[in-house]
């Protein structure tokens, strides 16, 4: 559903939760970017100080046991069993004695180590620091910050809804976890804690994943029917989660000796329930993919799924690994952030590209451009940090690398424009099909629209494809005569056209609402509309519109496109607004030329079909009947004591009400029945495939109809007008040259007998 709803809400107690979960969830995201953060600063500390020795730890003098490649102690001319005498000139006998001076060390500064080796004592000078893993540390980094842009996403953006909320806690506790570092120099008993939170949270993250992706792409019955499979997910991980941690912290801290526990706990944790789980996750997943019936559904379920993959699979090899005791391969310290970030980056895709979520379009645009956005810069500064260090000894002057810097940002910014409109582009192509739809369709609409021909005909094919583009319930296309200023219901697909406000609207020219409309020139809310137009007010109720646009040409009101709600509730974007109003502008021009075409056509007064051209139509249609044998009616209608209108209102008012009495006549029919203006105030009809007595019917429904016509005319308020009507039914026979005339004759006669019978009735001939 639409955020506004729910944000709106009146319940004051909802509001307060929401702002209380808003609340803790920045907690949380600061909590999680703080420790990013003082992971990083401890790690630049740790490895500043680092020599890369191993120290043996038995009794005696502590013994050089192993040293490490590519640090300060290999590039030394320390060796392998040199025994440690002191460091800095301090003497000490002990390892932990040892450890202690170096917490003293700093990158950079060199460190004495006085050893003995074969009878001898040597003093080797070494700098300690190792260069910062930035590769481990920024894999790291991405993927917590995925994880947290994942739950921020799935907290703010789609509030209501249990996927979302399991989405956005799980993030989190991974995000969090992500964050954790796994020591903090100036804090040793951190070591304890990170266990016991990481246990925890690990438990937690079980239960909610199992709950994710039992919810996705949404509940199934399977699941619904066994509300206690829920339950034991969170007692299952939580236990899991806590029993291992209260276990391995005492054993820590010694307070019991629970070394075979802990060994054990760590070992099925690490090598049966993590390989479980990821094998659960995938065959609840596989449940739900083979119940998703929609592409959408069934996509969004494959991409969690392949999220899934990579992390199982991963977990499974370690095992295997360790089991044939083969040594770790270092690549999978940078593969293991990298398999996790596999889940966030299909999330987000399962997000934008299968809707996911319900995420409004401009967000997951803004979102997905602003990531790219991001990546770029990061790129460029990365490049950029690379030539600087490469050139930086070379250029041998701090000015020099400020002004390259300088100018790197400027050729950034020049670049920038481009890069990104190249970078929209490719991201709305991938993300975003349906704005090039809409914008697609939208042109393939304008260009077919003229070719369509008659008046009516566009008027169906825009409303129907205009709400499938827009998703919108329904629309309606009024068309304004530019001489009465009469507002005719084209087409509309919304409320009913029968009721009393559907047949047809007098607008005069100056009415504000008319005017409004005309000069606003884009699409405005239909409150707006209906604040300064109470005859478009009762339209814009009864057709249930939202927003109107004016179709305007050359300072004409050719038209009004009203449109209702999205289907869905959400509101259209100002994207979307704006190619409605440009397609409104060309939609002007279209119904302008066709108006004037068929202005040959039809009769100015009322719009409908001049004498010449229904009299061809009624011969083309006699013919096919005749043929076909088909049933085809006739009438002839006549208002009743219309010269008295004239007298007594005058011409102009008996004008507008022949217009009005033209269209009402005009909306009762079908689309298929034609009808014209035979003489002054006389019209001609016809209905094919009918026979006289549904003919009779149809009569009977037209003066109806204009009985209970309200003009409104304010110089004659209480004005009713009646028509008499005299009907014929084309026989099957053969007719003969005069057929048409024949028939015509039939209906007149008829309609003279009405009158005769005392007018306001229905004759069959
Ligand atoms: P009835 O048909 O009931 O016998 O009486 P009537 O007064 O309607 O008689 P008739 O059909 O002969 O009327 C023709 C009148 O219709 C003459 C004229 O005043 C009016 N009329 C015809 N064409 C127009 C028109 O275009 N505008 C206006 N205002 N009046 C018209
Ligand atoms: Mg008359
Ligand atoms: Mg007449």
């Amino acid at each position: 559903m639409n955020e506004e709803s729910g944000g709106n809400s009146c319940d004051p107690t909802d509001t307060m939760k929401q702002r209380r979960a808003h609340f803790l969830i920045l907690i949380v995201a600061a909590v999680i970017c703080g420790l990013i953060g003082l992971g990083a600063y401890s790690d630049a500390i740790s490895t500043g100080r680092t020599i890369g020795l191993a120290l043996s730890t038995d009794e005696g003098h502590p013994r050089i046991t192993d040293i490490y490649s590519n640090t300060p102690a290999e590039r030394s001319e320390l060796k392998v069993d040199d025994i440690l005498l002191a460091m800095n000139g301090e003497k000490r006998s002990t390892t932990d004695a040892f450890i202690a001076i170096s917490r003293h060390f700093r990158r950079g500064v060199p460190v004495d180590f006085t050893v003995r080796r074969m009878g001898r004592t040597l003093t080797f000078s070494v700098t300690p620091g190792v260069p910062f893993p930035w590769s481990v540390f920024l894999l790291n980094l991405l993927t917590a910050l995925g994880y947290l842009l994942v739950g921020l996403l799935a907290h703010y953006r789609a509030p209501e809804g249990e996927r979302a909320q399991v989405l956005t806690f799980f993030s989190l506790a991974v995000a969090l976890e992500m964050a954790l570092p796994d020591q903090l120099v100036f804090m040793p008993q951190w070591a304890v804690f990170r266990l016991t939170i990481f246990y925890v949270l690990t438990g937690i993250q079980m239960g909610l994943e199992f709950h994710l992706a039992s919810i996705i792409p949404r509940r199934y019955p399977w699941f619904d029917e066994r509300p206690r499979l829920l339950k034991s997910y969170y007692v299952f991980g939580l236990g899991i989660g806590i029993l291992t941690s209260t276990v391995l912290v005492l054993n820590r801290l010694g307070v019991s000796d629970l070394d075979f526990l802990s060994g054990f706990l760590s070992t099925l944790l690490n090598d049966v329930v993590l390989i479980a789980w990821g094998l659960g996750i995938m065959a609840i997943l596989i449940v739900q993919l083979r119940q998703s019936r929609t592409r959408a559904a069934r996509n969004q379920t494959l991409l969690i799924l392949a999220g899934v993959l990579p992390w199982t699979l991963f977990n499974i090899v370690t095992t295997v690994v360790t089991y044939l005791g083969m040594p770790r391969p270092g690549f999978f310290d940078v593969l293991q952030p990298l398999v996790l970030l596999v889940y966030p980056i299909l999330i987000f895709i399962a997000i934008f590209r299968y809707h996911m979520l319900d995420v409004q379009l401009v967000i997951r645009r803004s979102l997905v451009l602003f990531i790219v956005t991001a990546i770029v810069i990061l790129l460029f500064s990365l490049i950029f940090e690379t030539g600087a260090s490469r050139f930086g000894s070379e250029i041998n002057a701090g000015r020099l690398q400020v002004g390259i810097f300088a100018i790197g940002m400027l050729l950034l910014g020049l670049a920038f424009n481009p890069i990104r409109n190249w970078i929209q582009v490719r991201v709305d192509r991938q993300f975003f099909p349906e704005r090039f739809e809409t914008r697609d369709r939208l042109a393939e609409l304008a260009a077919t629209l003229p070719s369509l021909g008659s008046l009516t005909e566009i008027g169906n094919r825009l409303i129907e494809e205009i709400c499938e583009i827009f998703r919108l319930e329904s629309a309606t296309l009024l068309v304004s005569d530019p001489h009465s200023g009469l507002l005719v219901s084209l087409a509309s697909n919304g409320g009913s056209v029968t009721d009393e406000y559907g047949i047809s609207l007098l607008l005069d020219s100056r009415d504000p609402g008319v005017q409004l409309i005309r000069e606003a020139r884009r699409v405005l809310p239909a409150d707006l509309i209906a604040e300064s137009s109470p005859g478009l007010a009762q339209r814009i109720q009864a057709v249930n519109a939202e927003m109107g646009v004016g179709l305007v040409n050359a300072d004409t009101l050719v038209g009004i496109l009203l449109l209702g709600p999205t289907i869905t509730g959400e509101r259209l974007i100002p994207e979307e607004l704006d190619l409605l109003r440009l397609f409104s502008l060309n939609l002007a021009t279209v119904l302008e030329n066709i108006r004037l075409f068929e202005s040959t056509r039809y009769e100015q007064l009322t719009g409908l079909l001049r004498r010449e051209a229904v009299l061809r139509a009624l011969e083309e249609e006699m013919e096919r009947s005749a043929r076909y044998e088909r049933p085809l009616a006739v009438g002839m209608i006549d208002l009743d004591y219309f010269k008295r209108v004239n007298d007594s209102w005058g011409h102009l008012a008996g004008d507008t009400i022949l217009q009005r009495v033209a269209q009402c006549l005009q909306a009762q029919l079908r689309t298929t029945d034609r009808i014209g203006r035979y003489g002054g105030e006389e019209f001609l009809f016809f209905l094919p495939e009918t026979d006289l007595v549904a003919g009779l019917h149809v009569a009977e429904k037209l003066r109806q109809a204009v009985s209970q016509l309200d003009f409104q005319l304010p110089e004659a308020p209480e004005l009713r007008v009646t028509i008499s009507i005299g009907i014929a039914e084309l026989g099957t026979q053969e007719f003969g040259e005069h057929s048409l005339n024949e028939l015509i004759n039939a209906a007149d006669q008829a309609l003279l007998q009405a009158k005769r019978e005392g007018r306001n009735r229905v004759i069959a001939a």
